[in-house]
């Protein structure tokens, strides 16, 4: 029998505005780093994607090199989209990127008009799609013209392949400048994707969430859940089923040395004192005060994404639950991704 989503999807689900542009976007969106590779079951993979529409995410984030083999999760999106989300399409945002390493030669990254058209291109293959709905520069290049990368971004947004544009982990200068020229260029900035984190805060220290307030850009954080070292998963020891546990190399061992596993043992804590999950108050944090557009996280099974929903239950944080968190999170705070996220 043919799936077919929940009636109910839309009623527990939060949308925000990104930026000053008139595009909503749930406030927790799913990505597809992990768990969309070939070492994953299409069946895991469709069940995930299902759950989540069913629970009002309707955006979905991806890039050129997700996998494993980079390359492989926009296919097997592109297969979710058509058994499971056609006829939906006008109901869903489809992203992806390109930065990082995905072919061989001079023109198989970083930030060239070259490779971000032909990446672009590529995606939309794999994933059987006429056009994409946000199209990102995955990384700043700092040996090309920043001209030149935001100019393929407006050709790709003009030429209908994507319907707007984003950056991904440029600092705040870096962000200033890009909007700026993409404002002259006539297709503006409308999103920006760095990591934010309660353990990684560096959109705090760099000012670029200030910055985007002022700029008019959205923001959608990733791994807010550090990969998931912000929930109750690594208490009892390592799953083998878990990130840790398959030895991703995003996913470095000492981020589970004794301090940090003691300060996310304080964590679980306030999160309980709350009637939270430690996972949906790790979401909560970065959510509160409405300063960011969508919290984007992972998962590996749908229960997860269910969990994770149960977090815009709770939005608000007293100034002493706030003081609190900081004392386990800020101080021991662990840097998991700087200013670019090199690990991708
Ligand atoms: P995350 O949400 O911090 O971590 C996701 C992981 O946390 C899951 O794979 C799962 O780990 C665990 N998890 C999720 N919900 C849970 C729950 N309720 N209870 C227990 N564990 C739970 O995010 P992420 O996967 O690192 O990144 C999210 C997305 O951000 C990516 O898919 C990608 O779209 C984007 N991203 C972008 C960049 C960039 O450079 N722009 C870089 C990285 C990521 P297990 O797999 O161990 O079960």
């Amino acid at each position: 029998m043919n799936w077919k989503p929940s009636d109910q999807r839309y009623s527990n689900m939060i949308y925000n505005y990104c930026g000053k542009s008139g595009l909503k976007l749930p406030a927790i969106s799913l990505g597809l780093w992990h768990n969309f590779g070939y070492d994953v079951s299409h069946e895991r993979k469709q069940a995930i994607c299902r759950r989540a529409f069913d629970l009002g995410i309707t955006h979905f984030d991806l890039a050129n090199n997700y996998g494993p083999p980079p390359g492989s999760a926009e296919k097997s999106f592109g297969r979710i989209l058509k058994e499971d989300f056609a006829g939906y399409r006008d109901q869903l945002l489809i992203s992806s990127k390109a930065g990082y390493d995905m072919w061989p030669g001079p023109y198989g990254e970083w930030g060239s008009r070259k490779y971000l058209i032909a990446s672009c291109d590529q995606s939309l293959k794999r994933m059987g799609l006429d056009y994409v709905d946000i199209f990102y520069s995955h990384r700043f290049d700092p040996n090309t013209p920043l001209e030149e990368t935001m100019m393929a971004l407006d050709h790709i947004v003009r030429s209908g392949r994507a319907l707007y544009a984003g950056i991904s982990s440029y600092n705040s200068d870096r962000t200033r400048r890009a909007v700026a020229i993409m404002k002259e260029l006539g297709t503006p900035c409308l999103i920006h994707q760095p990591s934010y984190s309660m353990l990684n805060r560096w959109v705090e220290d760099d000012g670029l969430l200030d910055t985007l307030e002022e700029e008019g850009v959205g923001s959608i954080v990733f791994s807010p859940l550090a990969q998931g070292m912000l929930t109750d998963k690594y208490l009892g020891g390592v799953p083998e089923t878990s990130r840790a546990g398959k030895d991703k190399p995003s996913f470095r061992p000492d981020f589970l040395n004794d301090q940090n596993l003691e300060n996310i043992r304080a964590l679980n804590e306030i999160a309980k004192k709350r009637g939270q999950s430690l996972a949906q108050m790790a979401i909560a944090w970065v959510l509160k005060k409405g300063r960011v557009t969508s919290a984007l996280i992972g998962a590996s099974k749908p229960e997860q994404v269910e969990d994770c929903i149960g977090a815009l239950d709770n939005l608000n944080f007293s100034e002493n639950e706030l003081k609190e968190i900081d004392q386990y999170a800020k101080d021991g705070a662990i840097n998991i991704w700087a200013q670019s996220a090199e690990l991708e």
